[in-house]
């Protein structure tokens, strides 16, 4: 199993990007927000508990993504390892997602983290709200939020990774085809 995270601020593609990686190298796509957003599609008490706090842009508790996802390590076949996309989210979620792993015998292999200009990162959530109707994509002061949430509570995951020797940058500015060729040269490395 080869275990990847795809890391950067909101707006920087992991999604767009993580859908194509998958299906290239028979990943499992694990994206919390998605599962998050499921939870709250189908009227489930936890979607009703976390809506309110993601309609803010601020982070749910880390012991409900971590569950979820441990969930999902466990009740999975056929494939050749996980990315995960939106999780880890905060340095306490790192170590849990570390654990989960080493007890199954399995690593972090690498993580790869978009890079994006500030201003084009706005520029593609004002423009994803429209066509993805999510809530926290249309208010500007919830985007910055986001940002700014990634920035203190996110971005220090870098450091913590990187120490450990799992860093990878990616310029994550360009098509969405340059992008994903830039991704699969430095993943087919570990698979
Ligand atoms: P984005 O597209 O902004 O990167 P996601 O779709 O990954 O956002 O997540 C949307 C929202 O769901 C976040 O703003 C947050 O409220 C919640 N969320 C998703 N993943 C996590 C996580 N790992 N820890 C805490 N909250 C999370």
């Amino acid at each position: 199993m080869v275990n990847f995270l795809i890391f950067g601020p909101p707006g920087s593609g992991k999604g767009t990007q993580s859908v194509k990686l998958a299906e290239k190298f028979n990943l499992l796509h694990l994206s919390t927000g998605d599962m998050l957003r499921a939870e709250i599609a189908a009227g489930t008490e936890l979607g009703k508990k976390m809506s309110s706090i993601m309609s803010k842009g601020e982070l749910v508790p880390d012991e409900v993504v971590i569950e979820m996802i441990a969930y999902k390590i466990d009740h999975s076949k056929g494939i050749a390892g996980f990315l995960f996309d939106g999780f880890p989210r905060t340095v306490a979620q790192t170590i849990a997602l570390e654990k989960m792993l080493n007890d199954r015998k399995m690593k972090i292999d690498n993580m790869l983290v978009l890079d994006v200009d500030h201003d084009e990162l706005v520029k593609r959530l004002v423009a994803r709200a429209e066509l993805s109707g999510r809530p926290d994509d249309k208010d500007p002061a919830v985007i910055e939020n986001r940002i700014d949430v990634y920035k203190s509570k996110t971005e220090p995951i870098i450091a913590y990774c990187r120490e450990k020797g799992i860093y990878q940058p990616v310029k994550g500015m360009g098509t969405i085809d340059d992008i994903f060729e830039r991704l699969c040269g430095f993943m087919e490395k570990f698979v």
